[in-house]
């Protein structure tokens, strides 16, 4: 089957989408893709269920059929990219690539999951499992507003799909995914005079530092632990001995065991200056997605599928996390990456390689139709 012919298809939706911006804290332009999308769902037949939201665009579902043992597909219609960056970056496409914000990230990955079910029933082919579509808005500031639709979505289903683009120029699907936390450090001094009393000071500074040499050392690249110091804050002027000073930084870990060790220095840090006082916080926002026995078989069966359609599927893995780390964490089949292969994404030079998308297509029809 060749699916060259859904080209023009996949690329007038394609564009219509990424020509809408939808940056995650545009409430109002978030819902205005939204609108397109659930459209565009309802005309394929789906029942469209709103969730709605007070700070983000409110979030989709979309259903055909109902019950256990279904297919649940996720994707996401925010973006990181402010209004206008459209007139910076337009879409088009060039060669292999194509371009546009969030063409990758991951509007490429809605557009598979509505052709997916266009080519579905033009076969005559839809499963007699249930289907069920999400449509998250605040994916890119942490699924802080949704995670729980998806876990509720994700209970009893079959077999989950997850849209984001692969991270990997093999294409790799992404059958592991590190877990992601952050921490805040913040330290108390005392202030004084640099030069009249500066022994009466106490350098929250000083202090701050010798806890970032500590905590950022907890860095493991053997067991896939990296932490990361991104930003630090304190003092006000050089004749005065800092207060106050604060350090955020970010834990990417491959097992939950990990995230409890880097967890356990942090809450347990003691001060080297006298007298200073340290607070913190630390907390592990999406859980590690293993490759588990579980992940082996799925994605084993994928392959199978794939390979009877004449494609070959590689496995692979992601140090950052998405909403199928949820889904894993409750020991329901899932596999990532299904979105088309690209580069740059959260960047100004953001494309995707546009035969990947029909090649996901493809994929993505043939696991619905034969699993
Ligand atoms: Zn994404």
């Amino acid at each position: 089957m060749d699916y060259a012919a859904y080209k023009p298809a996949v690329m007038s939706l394609l564009k219509k989408l990424v020509e809408i911006e939808s940056p995650t804290y545009e409430k109002a332009a978030v819902n205005r893709l939204g609108a397109v999308v659930a459209r565009e769902a309802s005309k394929l037949g789906a029942s469209i269920e709103i969730i709605p939201k007070k700070t983000v665009g409110d979030q989709i579902i979309a259903r055909w059929g109902s019950g256990p043992g279904g297919f649940f597909l996720v994707g996401h219609i925010d973006t990181v990219f402010p209004l206008g960056t459209l007139d910076l970056m337009p879409f088009y496409e060039e060669g292999a690539k194509t371009f546009g914000p969030g063409v990758l990230d991951m509007k490429a990955g809605v557009v598979i999951m509505l052709q997916t079910i266009a080519i579905l029933q033009e076969m005559g082919q839809m499963p007699k499992r249930p289907i069920t579509m999400f449509f998250n808005t605040d994916e890119e500031m942490g699924s802080y507003l949704s995670r729980e639709i998806v876990k509720k979505l994700a209970k009893d289903m079959a077999l989950t799909l997850v849209f984001e683009p692969s991270e990997n120029l093999d294409g790799s699907l992404h059958t592991w995914r590190k877990g992601t936390g952050k921490f805040h450090i913040k330290v108390q001094g005392r202030a004084a005079h640099s030069g009249g009393a500066h022994q009466k000071g106490l350098n929250a500074i000083e202090e701050l530092s010798y806890q970032i040499v500590k905590v950022q050392r907890l860095t493991d690249y053997d067991k896939g632990t990296t932490i990361n110091i991104g930003s630090i804050q304190g003092g006000r002027a050089i004749n005065i001995v800092p207060a106050f000073a604060e350090a955020d930084g970010d834990i990417r870990v491959i097992t939950v065991d990990e995230y409890k060790r880097v967890e356990a220095v942090i809450r347990n840090l003691e001060p080297v200056l006298k007298e200073a006082l340290i607070a913190t916080e630390c907390i592990l926002n999406r859980p590690p997605m293993p490759y588990t026995e579980l992940t082996d078989a799925t994605f084993k069966k994928a392959q199978k599928i794939a390979a009877a359609e004449g494609m070959e599927i590689i496995a692979g893995g992601s140090g950052s996390a998405s909403d199928a780390n949820f889904v894993a964490e409750m020991g329901i089949p899932v596999l990532d990456g299904m979105g088309g292969v690209g580069e740059g994404f959260h960047s100004e030079s953001e494309y995707i390689l546009t035969q990947s998308i029909l090649d996901r297509l493809k994929l993505t029809v043939a696991l619905l139709r034969d699993w």
